[in-house]
């Protein structure tokens, strides 16, 4: 963008679309140095390679989020690989794994159904090592990504290739989603549009993939089980009543650490339906 800029300080001025905080990360990468350096050399005059650099790296920066150009994100304190194949892991689904971690039975079964990065999987079986984790995506390149960081942080999950339920059998005692529930047409996609599509968008109101798992989610659920999933904070009251509707009990909602209602429960009481 500022092709010609001299030093340091004239690019760091130049470039005042991007956030202070992203330039100077830009330009700690592109340069090798601290941020700590960048801000206290602002006179350091750049070469054109350097200009090339930082000139490549902040277009990148425009159009994709950090962890894709770092190639990891820490989630529930674990670090995990990411790429433009997996939503980047969102603080607002460490509710939903501590909902797991605190609550599953011993020795349970789990689902992480959709599991992206892994990151609900990971995070779960590393805090809960006697629980047995199964983790599906329908995206292979997604799963790559998610047996990655199993293998990565050493915890044994099953990973299967899924359209949410349809290649699995058996029956679990807490199933742990955090599907697309973006709507369509809502304006904050354009800032995630570097993100898969598939991870973020939900139909209309963005309420297909949740009611779609609730739906099939019955006959999943063994006896007493949970199913737990994260929405969008003005969804919740529309993810209680699906729930509600499709026979689950104790229904509930907890917010994230933002205070937005984010995940919402149901228990099954027999298992059989759906
Ligand atoms: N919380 C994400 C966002 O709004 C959406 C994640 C999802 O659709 N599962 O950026």
């Amino acid at each position: 963008m500022s092709g010609a800029s001299a030093t340091l300080g004239q690019w760091l001025a130049e470039n005042g679309d991007l956030d202070r905080l992203d330039r100077e990360l830009v330009a700690s990468r592109a340069l090798k140095l601290t941020r700590a350096q960048v801000i206290a050399r602002p006179d350091s005059p750049l070469s054109p390679s350097q200009r090339q650099s930082l000139d490549q790296l902040a277009a990148r920066r425009r159009r994709e989020p950090w962890a894709y150009i770092t190639g990891e994100k820490e989630f529930f304190g674990l670090r995990l690989a990411v790429g433009p194949e997996v939503l980047v892991p969102r603080p607002e689904t460490e509710r939903l794994v501590e909902l797991v971690v605190e609550r599953a039975p011993q020795g349970g079964q789990v689902l992480d159904l959709g599991t992206g990065s892994g990151c609900i999987a990971v995070a779960v079986k590393t805090h809960r090592p006697d629980l047995c984790v199964t983790a599906t995506d329908v995206s292979l390149a997604a799963l790559e990504v998610a047996r990655r960081n199993a293998q990565c942080h050493a915890v044994d999950i099953e990973f299967r290739q899924s359209d949410w339920f349809s290649a699995l059998a058996g029956r679990f005692d807490w199933i742990a989603c955090n599907p697309p529930y973006v709507a369509d047409a809502d304006p904050a996609l354009n800032d995630l549009r570097a993100e898969p599509s598939i991870a973020l968008v939900g139909g209309p109101q963005g309420l297909a993939a949740i009611n779609a798992v609730i739906k099939g989610s019955g006959a999943h659920l063994a006896s007493g089980g949970t199913l737990a999933l994260e929405h969008g904070h003005d969804q919740g009251e529309a993810v209680r009543r699906q729930l509600a509707d499709c026979g689950f009990a104790a229904v509930e909602t907890h917010e994230d650490l933002a205070g937005h209602p984010r995940v919402s429960l149901g228990r099954v009481l027999a298992g059989g339906q759906g």
